[in-house]
């Protein structure tokens, strides 16, 4: 094998370039989504031991692992057991007590403890009477001099590979790529915010002196995040309008508003005049109509699938979840078949046969057969869906697609409109990071005659009240929704410190109260109110099973339904009149408005009831927080402040059952936590004003091939 030249080595490299990663442990790193050397830095601690945090033994931590400093005061034994096995024993003490440290099958640690020499050990420390012990603990030769690092790096880890190698790999990963030494970012940018340098903050995110450390680190890698993610977006950007849309001039919308009971908004008339103006030339529409939930933007789609069919085209409308394609399907088909308009469901749930009669009516060539308007789920992107005169597309609930989904939605339908509808109202400086390349329409107006939800920040101690007044509108007649957050994957010992809970200061945000999980709530409810049925939903369910429950609720059969945030988007259920919310604590307040916008929907007086999860002042400050809500109505104030609050990963696609820590795209590894709206303000507008002066960053190539590996390698990858 040619020997390999160190200045071949980029961060696009294989991890199979670092000595001792062959195909096994690359395996295992795929598994982590690691396969480059980019990516193994990018592997960010989700923790840190706080092995600086140094106890006496008397004062060990009961509830996980301690950092002790002892001195050795026996010499180490080692110990034969039957089957090959064995163990090394010895004593070593501190001014509060003394302790018993044993090792398994380790017997070359034999030398290593010398009579007299001190060690920084960590790991949990057990007692028995006046002895304590540790079993296997982490050993740091100890000096008054020499300091040791107080923070260690903890992996998310796999099976087939240690800690220590992953340790091991990313400081090799590190050596190899900090050698050609250029930071990527201009540094009157890094001057102009005072950030480290690329090289200091990698290294001190993984292997930190101390938290001050970690915290400027973590800025600067947030800054790059977002920095890189809004320069890729500005420069792929349909700014460069391509032509070849189809003109569809020709528009009357009414034989749709004349079926309607009411009269448009004018905030709906201006939405439809702006897509009529763009779907009028030949440069293919890239809009988003963003509006408060219920502000109507259902009509807005129908209105220009109506244009596109009365110019001969063909119109898709793409719903995130199978209930609401249903939903739509229901609201829109009488209406456009009563304009003698062919309109048809196609989703997951659909039989193979209709599948197949459906995917020939749509290419279909004679315009009289010809099936015109089909409404679905993503399977719309699925393979065989092709459109004889594809005229415009329509995605619903747009952040729930993401950004790479509306990639692959152009990419096949380069030529067709696009309209995007969102009911996530997006704060200003994040819609030029998110919808850069889309024009706006904003719906700010809502129908007359709405009804405000009446919201109300509670904590635990209104537990019995709150069951009391479930009952009460479900005797009435009403129904309740409870929304309970997803379930973690991972927890975090309580002696870690997890990177995301840092707070700017370098301290440590609250400790979670426990979560509530969907199934195991609805079997308590179900205990609490015998005589009522109480159903549950979550995102792991088939989606007949989902469609089963949801239909259902909608008919009045199940009084309360106990959801994870499959619910959020869209469905309308008139009847509801009472949203309940677990930890709320745990969502956005753009996600909770959203959820408040489930309710109020038909003549009951509604209410919304947010429950703090978390005691005394962690219960407290959350409700403090939740207070917001019961104060502001206002999709867009909300949005502000939740994007001060928590930043932006609520903003930028969740993952499919809405689990509020994932965010969709693999650009924002550490920019997530509420800290960082100012340095996305910065970055975005830094990222323009650099795209202006130097389109296609002719001046910085080391800033082009980062922004190519952070953004475009991401955007690239269809999930
Ligand atoms: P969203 O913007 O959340 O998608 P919808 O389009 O589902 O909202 O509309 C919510 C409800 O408001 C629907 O029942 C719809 O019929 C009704 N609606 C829409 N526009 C108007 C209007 N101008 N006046 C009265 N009701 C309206
Ligand atoms: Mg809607």
């Amino acid at each position: 094998m040619p020997e390999r030249k160190t200045t071949d080595i980029n961060a696009s490299s294989p991890v199979t370039v670092l000595s001792g990663v062959g195909k096994t442990r690359a395996a295992a790193y795929a598994r982590l989504g690691i396969f480059t050397l980019g990516d193994l830095i990018r592997h960010y601690p989700r923790a840190y031991e706080n092995r600086g945090d140094v106890r006496m033994l008397s004062e060990a931590r009961i509830d996980g692992k301690t950092a002790v400093i002892l001195t050795v005061g026996s010499e180490p034994r080692s110990v034969r057991l039957r089957s090959h096995k064995s163990f090394l024993k010895f004593r070593a003490f501190d001014e509060s007590g003394v302790c018993d440290i044993v090792y398994f099958n380790q017997d070359y640690l034999k030398n290593s403890f010398p009579i007299g020499s001190t060690f920084r050990f960590y790991g949990k420390v057990e007692r028995k009477g006046k002895l304590y012990s540790m079993a296997s603990p982490v050993a740091e030769a100890w000096t008054e001099t020499v300091p040791l690092p107080p923070l260690w790096a903890v992996y998310r880890m796999t099976e087939g590979i240690s800690p220590k190698q992953i340790a091991k790999d990313v400081a090799a990963a590190l050596a190899l790529l900090s050698a050609d030494g250029v930071d990527p970012l201009p540094t009157y940018l890094r001057e102009r915010h005072g950030l480290c340098t690329l090289s200091y903050a990698e290294r001190n995110i993984h292997s930190p002196t101390d938290w001050q450390a970690v915290t400027r680190a973590r800025k600067r890698l947030v800054y790059d995040e977002f920095f890189c993610f809004a320069l890729g977006a500005a420069m792929s950007s349909r700014s460069a309008k391509q032509t070849g849309a189809p003109i569809c001039e020709n528009g009357d919308i009414t034989p749709l508003t004349r079926q309607l009971p009411y009269t448009l908004t004018d905030a709906q008339k201006r939405a439809i005049d702006d897509i009529r103006r763009d779907m009028a030339t030949d440069v293919p529409m890239s809009r988003i109509v963003v509006g408060d939930v219920g502000c109507g933007k259902t009509v807005c789609a129908a209105a220009a699938m109506l244009i596109a069919v009365q110019n001969g085209r063909q119109a898709a409308l793409m719903a995130p979840t199978e209930i609401l394609a249903r939903q739509h399907y229901a609201d829109l088909k009488p209406i456009f078949e009563r304009i003698g308009i062919s309109c048809e469901l196609l989703i997951g749930a659909t039989p193979a046969s209709e599948k197949r009669r459906i995917k020939q009516a749509l290419i279909a060539s004679h315009p009289a057969v010809r099936l015109s308007i089909v409404i679905g789920t993503h399977a719309l992107l699925s393979d065989g869906v092709e459109f004889s005169a594809p005229g415009l597309v329509v995605t619903d609930e747009q952040h729930r697609f993401g950004a790479r989904q509306r990639a692959l939605l152009s990419e096949k339908n380069a030529h067709a409109h696009l309209l995007v509808m969102s009911a996530t109202p997006i704060p200003r400086s994040l819609a030029l990071v998110l919808y850069g390349d889309l024009d706006l329409s904003k719906i700010d107006e809502m129908p007359p005659g709405r009804q405000r939800v009446d919201t109300f920040a509670v904590d635990e101690s209104y537990r019995e009240r709150l069951n009391g007044f479930i009952r009460k509108q479900v005797d009435a007649g009403g129904q309740v929704y409870v929304v309970c957050p997803a379930i973690e994957e991972q927890e975090t010992a309580p002696d870690e410190l997890e990177l995301r809970d840092i707070m700017p200061d370098g301290s440590r945000r609250e400790e979670q109260p426990p979560l509530k999980a969907a199934v195991k709530y609805a079997e308590e409810m179900q205990k609490v109110f015998p005589e009522f049925c109480v159903a549950f939903l979550h995102g792991k369910m088939k989606s007949g099973e989902k469609d089963a429950v949801m239909h259902a609720f909608s008919q009045g059969e199940v009084q309360v339904l106990v959801s994870t945030t499959v619910i959020e988007v869209g469905v309308n259920v008139p009847n509801a009149c009472l949203m309940i919310v677990e930890n709320a604590e745990r969502f956005g307040l753009s996600q909770l408005h959203q959820l408040r916008g489930r309710v109020g929907r038909g003549t009951r007086k509604s209410y919304c009831v947010l429950v703090a999860g978390g005691t005394g002042a962690v219960g407290e400050r959350s409700r403090a927080r939740l207070d917001t809500m019961r104060t502001t109505y206002d999709g867009y104030a909300i949005a502000e402040q939740d994007l001060a609050q928590r930043g932006p990963g609520d903003f930028l696609g969740n993952a499919s059952d809405g689990s509020v820590r994932q965010s969709g795209g693999l650009v924002f590894r550490l920019a997530d936590a509420g800290e960082d709206s100012a340095i996305l303000t910065d970055a975005t507008a830094d990222a323009r004003e650099l795209v202006l002066h130097d389109p296609s960053l002719s001046q910085y190539p080391a800033l082009l091939e980062r922004v190519t590996e952070l953004f475009a390698v991401d955007q690239g990858l269809i999930s």
